[in-house]
């Protein structure tokens, strides 16, 4: 499968050959957030995987053209702005600027465009009426509602049928829709909230409206990719294509999905608190880390946000600064990247984005470049060097220069003083967990005069 970038395709459920609609060009659009909160870990690895599809596409040689949009009138921001008797724009304005703070944090290239629903509720209305027409839609009291009985492959990224759908939706008590599944497509407008006029009421649209609207005016139909977490693949974009397949459009060809992030209790370290809130994680830690733990699993897979894999994934950004450092210290002569290195990450990474294969390429590519520079071998190290640099840039990942290799990274150092401060407490079975924490993140711990210490292997 060499040279052809696979993607597993949510809507196949199959790794197939990832196929664009222009030569050496990519659409992609990937669903934005709702602006009423502080982003979470979760928009944290949605935005960090497209960001690395992004990047790695770019650094294929592809032009990437990046929707994200930004759904700036929502139920929630609504309820947040009444109980704290705020303009919901307001509340919309201000947390996507620390949106777009957090992005900046972790690195995440700005997209292409990033439309927001407001701007787009004149062309929604008239998708609405378009639906209308063509009896995919009806008005009830409330709104007007979609019939997803209408497209004949509906279910097909729930993958489950129409009628398991139909079997398993939860009813509601006064739900004036004609079955449980059809969704909201224009909201009749309550008391005191935002509203835009339209043929059936004042009102606003439903939130599974404008992505389709967005993405088919920004991209156009036939569009190559659309992504998101996991947890949009149903109802979310079952919903947005349903809409475009009723007015006879094609719409995403393909659809990538990324697992969730756990932040379990029992797991988290109790000493740090829960790292739920993205800019809390950023600013404890070296931002970088988050991007290294996103890469050093698949993105399909869950993965666990502890005190133990981000120090441990600060400890794998150490080596790279390490060399890094070390690097800048040595004249190296000018020569090519060393081809094999990069083919075989090129074929880790065509193999659905085996992020895991390819950061290990880079260590084992870290390795090699120290072994050569120890037997004075300047020509390897500075063919390994080329492919590394280049391998990170695909990636996205920064390195610096700055520091030394014995610096403890934060996360394990505030690690080390809670379990002196558990131990003063005569806490010891929660001193002992903190220190199988930092043994599972590679350090050995030792007890010194001066309280915990712990140093590299
Ligand atoms: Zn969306």
């Amino acid at each position: 499968m060499s040279g052809v970038l696979h993607l597993h395709d949510t809507a196949t459920g199959q790794i197939a050959p990832f196929t664009t609609r222009e030569p050496n060009k990519v659409s992609m659009y990937v669903c934005g957030p709702t602006v009423y909160g502080p982003p979470h870990l979760g928009h944290g690895r949605f935005s960090l995987n497209f960001d690395v599809l992004r990047r790695y596409l770019e650094w294929s040689g592809y032009e990437v053209t990046y929707v994200s949009n930004i759904t700036d009138i929502d139920d929630k921001i609504i309820e947040r702005a009444a109980s704290e008797s705020r303009d919901p724009a307001e509340i919309a304005q201000r947390c996507e600027a620390v949106w777009w703070t957090a992005m900046d944090a972790i690195g995440v290239k700005r997209p292409t465009f990033s439309p927001h629903a407001t701007e787009y509720v004149s062309d929604m209305v008239e998708l609405i009426a378009e639906l209308l027409e063509r009896g995919a839609a009806y008005v009830a009291e409330g709104g007007v509602y979609f019939r997803p009985g209408v497209v004949d492959d509906y279910g097909l990224l729930a993958r489950q049928s129409i009628e398991s759908l139909r079997a398993g939706a939860r009813v509601e008590v006064d739900d004036s829709k004609e079955s449980p599944i059809d969704f909201v497509l224009w909201k009749l407008a309550k008391p005191g909230e935002p509203t835009w006029e339209s043929p059936w009421g004042p009102g606003r649209p439903g939130w599974h409206t404008e992505c389709v609207v967005m993405a088919l005016d920004l991209l156009g139909e036939g569009f190559d990719l659309h992504g998101g977490g996991q947890d949009l693949a149903f109802p979310h974009h079952e919903n947005e294509r349903a809409q475009a397949v009723a007015l006879g459009k094609r719409f995403a060809a393909h659809w990538a999905h990324n697992g969730f992030v756990e932040t379990d209790g029992e797991k988290m370290s109790k000493s740090l608190g829960n790292f739920t809130n993205l800019l809390d994680l950023v600013e404890s830690v070296d931002p970088r880390a988050y991007r290294m733990l996103c890469l050093q699993a698949h993105y399909r897979s869950p993965f666990e946000v502890t005190a133990a894999t981000v120090g441990s994934a600060e400890s794998s950004l150490g080596r790279l600064d390490g060399l890094a450092r070390r690097l800048s210290g040595v004249t190296l002569p000018e020569v090519d990247p060393q081809a094999d290195i990069l083919d075989g990450f090129r074929e880790r990474m065509d193999d659905d984005l085996d992020t895991p294969g390819a950061m290990a390429i880079v260590f084992t590519t870290v390795t090699r470049i120290n072994t050569a520079l120890d037997a004075g071998e300047l020509l390897t190290a500075a063919g390994a060097a080329g492919a590394l640099w280049s391998m990170l840039e695909a990636v996205g990942l920064d390195v610096r220069e700055v520091g030394s290799p014995d610096d403890v990274p934060d996360v394990i150092a505030q690690l080390a003083t809670a379990r002196d401060t558990a131990r003063a407490a005569r806490d010891w079975a929660g001193a002992d967990s903190i220190r199988d924490e930092l043994t599972a993140a590679g350090w050995i711990v030792e007890d010194s005069v001066g309280g915990t210490a712990v140093r590299r292997p």
